[in-house]
């Protein structure tokens, strides 16, 4: 079974490393591919190039074996839809391998929002990581009710469809505070690793936001 993450990763930092490790194990995933988008449909553009987005998801990546990155996002032109990603996944491991598209909650409250999102499930299981301050979406509720898996035994016995909820440590890291950080010449350390770290402070990434951030620490 493979999951998969996808997101800006401007910079990738543990709120996103830790949930997908626990749900790597609980699932007992054969690996777990870090899928950085090249263009988000939802959002403005990312701060940091497409390459050094992708170079920190490598550091980040290197240093747990079963994690690797997929650039097909990056690769291909135009707005990086999932649905386009999990259809070109299936083409290259064909119909029958369980695939899992990992997502925090606030992604999937925002769901029924994606391009063409009902034939998500005709692709993929959804794994939803609880993350802080992000509540089940009411709108979602009825329409995930009958695809809900009560354990990871119920995503291996299909290759997609369902969907299940699981718990993981809740961490209130976001990008956005990390960018905010930075810009403010704050430290960042102890919320992402520190080869990602290095990397922000090497290329001089997120000083240009100051202004923006509001707060007085
Ligand atoms: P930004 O602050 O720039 O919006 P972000 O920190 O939310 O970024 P993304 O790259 O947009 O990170 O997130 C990619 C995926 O990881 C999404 O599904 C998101 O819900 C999930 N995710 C991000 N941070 C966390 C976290 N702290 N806990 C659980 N899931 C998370």
């Amino acid at each position: 079974m493979i999951g998969i993450l996808g997101g800006t990763f401007d910079p990738i930092h543990f709120g996103h490393l830790r949930p997908a490790l626990e749900i790597q194990e609980c699932l007992d995933l054969d690996e777990l591919r870090f899928i950085p988008c090249g263009l988000p449909p939802h959002r403005r553009r990312p701060e940091a190039d497409m390459s050094h987005r992708l170079a920190m998801v490598e550091q980040a990546v290197a240093l747990h074996p079963g994690f690797s990155v997929d650039r097909r996002e990056l690769e291909r032109a135009g707005p990086s839809y999932s649905v386009d990603t999990l259809e070109s996944l299936r083409r290259e491991l064909g119909s029958r391998v369980p695939l899992c598209l990992l997502l925090g909650m606030d992604a999937f409250a925002g769901l029924s929002s994606w391009h063409r999102w009902q034939e998500l499930f005709g692709l993929a299981h959804i794994v939803v990581a609880h993350r802080p301050g992000s509540d089940e979406p009411r709108a979602l509720e009825a329409w995930a009710a009958s695809r809900r898996a009560a354990d990871p035994a119920e995503l291996r016995a299909a290759p997609a469809g369902r969907i299940l909820c699981m718990p993981v440590t809740q961490l209130d890291i976001s990008a956005t505070t990390i960018r905010g950080l930075v810009a403010r010449g704050r430290s960042p350390r102890f919320l992402l690793p520190e080869p990602v770290l290095e990397y922000i402070h090497r290329h001089g990434l997120y000083q240009e936001h100051a202004a923006a951030t509001g707060s007085p620490c």
